[in-house]
């Protein structure tokens, strides 16, 4: 199985709306510039005829399926902007799919159910929702996903972090939670491959980090350091300084040993 990274920012993107700093100035300035919000793709291999799976369902999904590929199902993590909305393409104002399959835990499903944009969608068929619980795997061509879920303080449920099991390799996918517990640090040193939050480099750089705390990747280098699992860190906010190729910060994470996903990025599992 190939997993292919198709973004690596935090749900408002970049640019951000309202922002001048100098990374959404130059994204604004350079559509080259332009980063996604953090999703991955999952396909047997490049045949045009092999399934598609995305991981996240983000509001650039329209620029991230550039190649005008076929979509066979979605897993979604949690149901904010930046990891649901773009189910909303789905409908018969994009190309009216036919029973795509969405797969989510019980509260994502109740959330699409009790909200008109997702509950139009299910009702016309456009979307068949496939719930899942913690622990669950599901079959998908060339390989297995394990559902894996952990509390996320922000939305006040579980979120879903994905354990990609391929012919060889395991990778783990968790990129949005306020905080890694031993739990998720079992699953990171489970995996070969793991793509995790790395929203902000440090508690510091935004105003209301205690309204929406990540775990920073300052803290992430000391705490995963050591581990044989191959990091990578995604879900960057615009504010991150580690988005900058030139950074220090950037400079750090390479040298640590750790990695900044891009959108681009392959891994063969
Ligand atoms: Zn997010
Ligand atoms: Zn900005």
């Amino acid at each position: 199985m190939k997993v292919e990274v198709l973004g690596n920012v935090q749900d408002g993107g970049v640019p951000h709306l309202g922002c001048n700093c100098e990374v959404c100035r130059e994204a604004r300035e350079n559509p080259a510039e332009q980063k996604f919000v953090s999703s991955i793709m999952l396909k047997e291999n490049d045949d045009e005829d092999s399934a598609r799976y995305l991981i996240e369902a983000s509001p650039d999904i329209r620029m991230q399926l550039a190649g005008g590929e076929y979509v066979d199902g979605v897993f979604i993590p949690l149901a904010t902007l930046g990891h649901i909305t773009g189910l909303q393409f789905f409908g018969p104002e994009g190309p009216d799919a036919s029973d795509l399959s969405v797969y989510c835990c019980e509260e994502v499903k109740d959330f699409m159910m009790k909200n008109d944009p997702y509950r139009l969608l299910i009702d016309r068929d456009n979307l068949e929702m496939q719930s899942f619980s913690d622990g669950d795997v599901i079959d998908v061509q060339g390989g297995e996903v394990e559902s894996k879920q952990f509390y996320h303080k922000h939305v006040n449920y579980d979120t879903t972090g994905y354990m990609i099991h391929g012919e060889d390799k395991k990778l783990f996918y968790l990129a949005d939670i306020t905080a890694f517990t031993d739990e998720i640090e079992a699953c990171i040193e489970e995996a070969d491959i793991a793509l995790i939050d790395g929203t902000f480099w440090s508690e510091d750089e935004i105003g209301r980090y205690e309204e929406v705390p990540h775990p920073p990747i300052r803290r992430s280098l000391d705490q995963f350091e050591g581990l044989d699992t191959r990091i990578y860190f995604t879900h960057l906010n615009h504010t991150n300084p580690a988005l900058r190729k030139d950074s220090e910060e950037r400079n750090e994470i390479k040298e640590r040993g750790f990695s900044v996903a891009e959108r681009g990025h392959e891994f063969q599992l």
